[in-house]
């Protein structure tokens, strides 16, 4: 086998791509297991460290998976393998399999979650939350855009659900108002409901919005379009492919880096 790459040096790309110093507080970001020391040849990104993700690294031969949701989140008291956690965590050991997550950091990222997802919508003009950054000045959670024409609420909805690797999405209509104005952020974040409506934004693009919370939508006159956390948030896991491919170009080291594509929303609709 060629001379792959260290660990570091892929936590390192990571850390260009999604800087740590963007992530919540309340966040868990970076090298969840594994050692900075070992040896990388193969890189599989995705959205969720889930088991099927975990098969697909082991018959890939992937060492190292960096996913967007952190597979370590809370403190661990028990490392139990007849529960789900403590079978993959063991399993992830057994293969010597390092496991890196880049989550709120990325979605904040410059060219990161929010930002794969307004592109991919169709958004043009796309802003952080907290307005045009300055030179040097880090970017916030949550996007806000404009679509290049006006057009009904349902026209626009459609053209999400086109965009996002989903078979529906779910519309609240707030009035008759045609979108031009959009803000969204990527997973679960209708806590930025009111924010979004504050900014001026005829609708919302989100996932994960409860019944009471798109009452809040209706009544502040803001249509919201619910893609799902899993739509809005996975085609990430390819665009991180590429970007850590970028990232690791120019190194001595031979690494490969491969996307999750079999994942699938746990949501259907019957
Ligand atoms: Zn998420």
């Amino acid at each position: 086998m060629s001379k792959g790459i260290k660990c570091q040096q892929a936590m390192e790309a990571l850390e260009r791509i999604a800087p740590k110093r963007l992530a919540e507080e309340w966040d868990n970001p970076g090298l969840l297991l594994g050692n900075p020391a070992q040896e990388v040849h193969k890189i599989l990104t995705c959205l969720d460290v889930t088991d099927e993700v975990v098969e697909e690294a082991i018959s890939q031969g992937a060492d190292m998976i960096v996913a967007h949701h952190p597979l370590i989140f809370k403190g661990i008291k028990k490392l139990r393998t007849d529960l789900p956690l403590g079978a993959r965590l063991q399993k992830l050991m057994v293969h010597g399999i390092a496991v890196a997550a880049a989550h709120t950091n990325l979605d904040t990222a410059e060219g990161g979650v929010n930002d794969v997802l307004a592109r991919l919508i169709g958004l043009t003009d796309i802003q952080s939350f907290a307005g045009k950054a300055e030179e040097g000045e880090d970017p916030t959670l949550g996007r806000i855009g404009y679509l290049p024409e006006a057009m009904s609420i349902e026209d626009f909805a459609r053209q999400v659900k086109e965009a996002l690797p989903v078979d529906y999405v779910r519309l609240v209509k707030a009035d008759a108002k045609r979108v031009k104005k959009v803000a969204l952020c990527s997973g679960a974040g209708s806590e930025f409901i009111a924010k979004a409506a504050f900014l001026g934004a005829d609708a919302y693009v989100t996932g994960d919005v409860k019944y009471h919370e798109a009452q809040q939508a209706v009544e502040m006159g803001l249509h919201v379009i619910d893609g799902g956390h899993f739509g809005t948030e996975f085609p990430v896991a390819a665009v991180l492919r590429d970007r850590l491919a970028e990232e690791l170009s120019g190194l001595k080291g031979e690494v490969e880096v491969v996307a999750d594509t079999l994942s699938k929303d746990l949501f259907s609709v019957i």
